[in-house]
């Protein structure tokens, strides 16, 4: 079997998933879920037209002629709250005293606001001309009673959701959350709660890959460590393949010791590829079960492990969960230095990422070994050189995935620069 690209390996994945059921769950619990169909408003919001300001609700025709010099005054006949109904029509030469979101009363067209106006005794002077219809929100402004207002597959962000609490959906289907299974091999792996062995090499994987998945709002279920022993191997994939997607690292190439895809072979999985032309990466393994079991065979190598997980294992995910977007943002950076690369895979050089006014400048982490976890746990984002690209220089513009910490920056960045 020869190399596949980075793109096609993607591709193939996706085009191996499927989107999960959908299931209902209370509104405070669907934050970062997607919508697994359509909601319509059920009311219309505002109910009625209502006033944007406190201020006075007028007939535009009263006021035409109001300046400052020359103040139009009118009776002001009720006194209009937030949630109270008017009680009376407002006549020519009158005004009504209304607040912030409470009804227009009939006959006024315009809300002058409480700082163009002022109050002497039961009347008001209006100082200030503005348009007619100003300062009223129109009914079903926000809403509009039966509209679709929000579509499946949209995102339930804070905002979202505060549009669910409006239309009074204490329940939320989303699409339900895939079940994940983990599991580190190797004959040379310790556990977190073992005791230090000097001859040993500490379980990272699994608890990367843990961290990885909870971001993705999964709480996926640590199955341990495997020797390199294909009975117990065997007895442990299976138990993971009861799952939607078993995550299995390390023992994935072509060593001795290397038992995993044998026994998933042996096991009836369906193997689709298990290299890719990538660096860090390469070996990759992804299978199908026939009960729809999806098995990714990670490289041992944390690195290769974590970027391996980031590239096809989270966007497979995110496609279950009924995410449109699968994919990290990407942008547009210079490296701040040159960079050694050979022709054949794409490169996934970890970076960090700084700005001046020409855009993004992308500085790598420092050494790039697959087993270099510093490089991982400093990054910022993952610069991605093209397989056909060789050497590239300092300036040259690369295209750099971020990862999460870019979501932040130090200043609320209101400067105007
Ligand atoms: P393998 O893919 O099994 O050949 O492993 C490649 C390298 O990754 C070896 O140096 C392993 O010791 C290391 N490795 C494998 N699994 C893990 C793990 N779960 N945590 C940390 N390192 C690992
Ligand atoms: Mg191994």
């Amino acid at each position: 079997m020869s190399y596949l690209s980075v793109s096609d390996a993607q591709t193939c994945i996706l085009e191996h998933m499927s989107l999960n059921d959908t299931e209902l769950i209370p509104l405070h619990e669907s934050l970062n879920r997607v919508l697994a169909g359509d909601v319509n408003a059920n009311r219309n919001h505002p109910p009625y037209d209502v006033s944007a300001m406190d201020g006075y609700a007028v007939r535009f025709d009263d006021i035409v002629r109001a300046t400052r010099d020359t103040p139009v005054s009118l009776t002001v006949v009720e006194d209009i709250r937030a949630g109270q109904m008017p009680q009376m029509k407002v006549l020519q030469g009158r005004a009504a005293r209304i607040m912030t979101g409470a009804p227009t009363p009939e006959g006024i067209d315009t809300v002058i606001r409480v700082e163009d106006t002022e109050e002497y005794g039961d009347h008001v002077f209006i100082l200030t001309l503005q348009k007619q219809g100003a300062n009223i929100r129109p009914l079903g402004e926000n809403l509009k009673n039966g509209e679709v207002v929000l579509t499946k597959g949209t995102l339930i962000t804070p905002g979202v959701l505060a549009i669910l609490a409006m239309v009074k959906q204490r329940d939320v289907s989303v699409f339900a959350k895939p079940t994940v299974a983990i599991l580190s091999t190797g004959d040379e792996l310790e556990g977190i709660n073992d005791p230090i062995d000097e001859n040993k090499i500490p379980d990272a994987n699994s608890h990367a890959l843990y961290a990885q998945c909870k971001s993705l709002g999964i709480d996926p279920t640590l199955l341990g460590i495997v020797h390199d022993n294909p009975i117990e191997l065997k007895t442990r994939l299976v138990e993971g393949l009861k799952y939607d997607v078993l995550l299995a690292s390390g023992g994935v190439s072509v060593g001795h010791h290397d038992f995993v895809r044998p026994t998933l072979d042996a096991l009836g999985i369906t193997m689709h590829f298990w290299r890719v032309a990538m660096r860090p990466g390469h070996p990759l393994a992804f299978g199908t079960s026939e009960d729809g079991t999806s098995v990714f065979g990670l490289p041992g190598n944390p690195v290769s492990s974590m970027v391996c997980f980031e590239q096809f294992v989270a966007p497979a995910l995110r496609l279950m969960m009924g995410h449109k977007k699968r994919f990290r943002r990407s942008v547009k950076a210079r490296l701040a230095h040159n960079l050694k690369d050979r022709a054949g895979r794409t490169h996934f050089v970890r970076v960090t990422l700084s700005r001046d006014d020409d855009g993004y400048i992308a500085t790598s982490t420092g050494t790039q070994g697959s087993g270099v976890l510093m490089s991982m746990a400093m990054a910022e984002g993952f610069a991605m050189i093209p397989a056909e690209a060789e050497n590239m220089s300092s300036g040259d513009v690369i295209t750099v995935q971020l990862l999460q910490g870019m979501d932040f920056q130090s200043d609320a960045g209101l400067e105007v620069s």
